[in-house]
């Protein structure tokens, strides 16, 4: 089977472009290693219709709704390597199968590399989260923590303030120029200058000279790179923005890469499901016209001709 896509990564951004592709009786091949980014957490929030259903919920259902269309071919597991060109893609699983596509769509998301402090990387996603929209309101206006870990820190320390009374533990990584510590002081945020020993209790941080400082929940701001390294054997473009690194696309999720697209969090920022939903609509959309005309497939242009 020569497939028209292969899909590698079937979360929201995925899913959501196998859909409109299924639809147009294309033939998909979803590969799928099972790892949503927000599998940590108990509740997705902030996505309409769905709000505070389980996050693996919301997946199950869409995917329940796309084995109906019998175009699709769903294989759980890693894609672990791919070769080819447009027209001509062959992807290779970890069990060592072989798949041919004319498209690849990469929906595979990002991995978040947490800040190195005891006790944060077993609440990640519990009491210790990134995003302010997906979980600032349920911690009822309480006592907020922001784990600094570099210059975005002040940043979600100031928007956080409309969830609750800010501290910024800036854990001797945070710099605190004049004109930092002047926003943060209009913004009633306390700074706090001492390192973090651990995380304990549910969101109590442990401070390295003994003191307990206790939240309601934390905050950090995590680096962001791609799940894997198929992009970059693809020779795919890189970009980075504020959150981390990301595929290189344009509006419609072409990479630099001929027949390579791109969708959700792996290739656009700020991440959440209700934008990796929207992103990977788009996609779908994208490649089933650069089927359609082939004229179509040409590779964004990278400045330095990166390949
Ligand atoms: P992902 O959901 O990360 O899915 C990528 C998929 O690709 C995975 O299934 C992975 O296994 C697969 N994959 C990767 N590489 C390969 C490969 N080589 N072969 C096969 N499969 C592969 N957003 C909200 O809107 N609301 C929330 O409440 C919310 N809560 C969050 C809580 C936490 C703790 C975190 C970290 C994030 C949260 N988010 C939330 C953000 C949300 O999880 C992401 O924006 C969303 O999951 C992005 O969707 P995606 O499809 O792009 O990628
Ligand atoms: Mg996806």
């Amino acid at each position: 089977m020569h497939y028209d896509v292969i899909i590698i990564g079937g979360s929201y951004a995925g899913m959501a472009a196998a859909l409109q592709l299924l639809r147009a009786r294309r033939s998909v091949l979803v590969i799928d290693a099972g790892e949503r980014r927000n599998r940590f957490a108990s509740h997705s929030h902030g996505f309409l219709g769905q709000d505070g259903m389980p996050p693996g919920e919301i997946a199950a259902n869409a995917r329940r709704q796309l084995a109906s269309y019998p175009t699709l071919t769903w294989l759980e597991g890693l894609a672990e390597s791919v070769s080819g060109q447009v027209n001509h893609f062959t992807i290779t699983t970890a069990q060592g199968e072989a798949h041919q596509g004319r498209r690849i769509l990469l929906a595979t998301g990002v991995a978040d590399q947490l800040p190195p402090i005891a006790g944060l990387a077993e609440r990640w996603g519990k009491t210790v989260f990134h995003c302010p929209y997906c979980h600032g309101y349920e911690l009822g206006q309480g006592r907020i923590g922001i784990v600094g870990t570099g210059p975005l820190s002040v940043h979600q320390a100031e928007l956080l303030t409309d969830w609750g009374d800010v501290t910024l533990l800036a854990n001797g990584i945070v710099e605190l120029n004049q004109d930092v510590r002047s926003a943060l002081k209009r913004r009633a945020v306390t700074i706090e200058e001492a390192r973090i020993d651990r995380i304990d209790g549910d969101a109590d941080v442990v401070m390295a000279d003994g003191r307990l400082l206790r939240f309601k929940g934390l905050f950090t701001a995590t680096r962001t790179v791609p799940s894997g390294s198929l992009a970059t054997v693809l020779g795919c473009a890189m970009e980075e923005t504020p959150m981390g690194m990301q595929v290189r696309t344009d509006t419609e999720n072409k990479t630099s890469v001929a027949g390579v697209f791109a969708c959700g969090d792996v290739a656009r920022a700020p991440h959440s499901v209700s934008l990796a939903v929207g992103s990977g609509a788009m996609a779908g959309a994208q490649v089933h016209r650069s089927l359609l005309w082939p004229e179509t497939v040409n590779p964004i242009q990278t400045e330095g001709g990166i390949p």
